[in-house]
Formats: structure tokens, sequence, C-alpha cells
């Protein structure tokens, strides 16, 4: 790849410190080099976003609903029987 000197336009050979025309220093143009900081990859360690489609119920709703169906089953047996 060579290197293209922004003054000239000459293209340099890889590696070039300076510009075989114009001899402008080219060390500011040349590509950037492996060792330099990778770029941020994405991290995994994040962790995912907490689903909010749920609402928090309290147990005792929960406990109260179970009662009230319970108690509806039993009304309804009770009417079966017809109970005096
Ligand atoms: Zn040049």
């Amino acid at each position: 790849m060579a290197v293209v000197c922004p003054e000239c336009g000459e293209h340099n050979p890889d590696g070039a410190k300076l510009c075989g025309m114009c001899g402008i220093v080219l060390s500011h143009v040349a590509p950037p080099s492996p060792h330099a900081s990778p770029p941020p990859a994405p991290s995994s360690y994040f962790p995912p976003p907490r689903p909010a489609a749920t609402p928090y119920r309290e147990p005792a709703a929960e406990i109260a609903d179970n009662v009230s169906s319970g108690l509806d089953a039993i009304s309804f047996i009770a009417g079966l029987f017809g109970g005096d």
C-alpha cells in the first residue's frame, strides 16, 4: 500500500518516512500501525436489560386471589347441593 504524499501526490513506498518527490515528512500520513490500540470490542460483560414487562406482584395479592377463587369454588359447590 503506497503512501500518497499530501503535498505533491507522489506515491511513495509503504513505510516511506519522506516523500521521494518533494521530501516532506510522511510519518503523519503513514497507515496506522497494527500495534495501535485496537478498536473497542463489543463487550459481552454488560448484563441484559432487566425485563420490565412483568409488574411486581406482592405475594399477599397472590394469596388473596387464591382465597377469593377458593371461596368462589365453595360457593359454587354449595349452590350445587342447594345448601340451606
Ligand atoms: Zn511529496
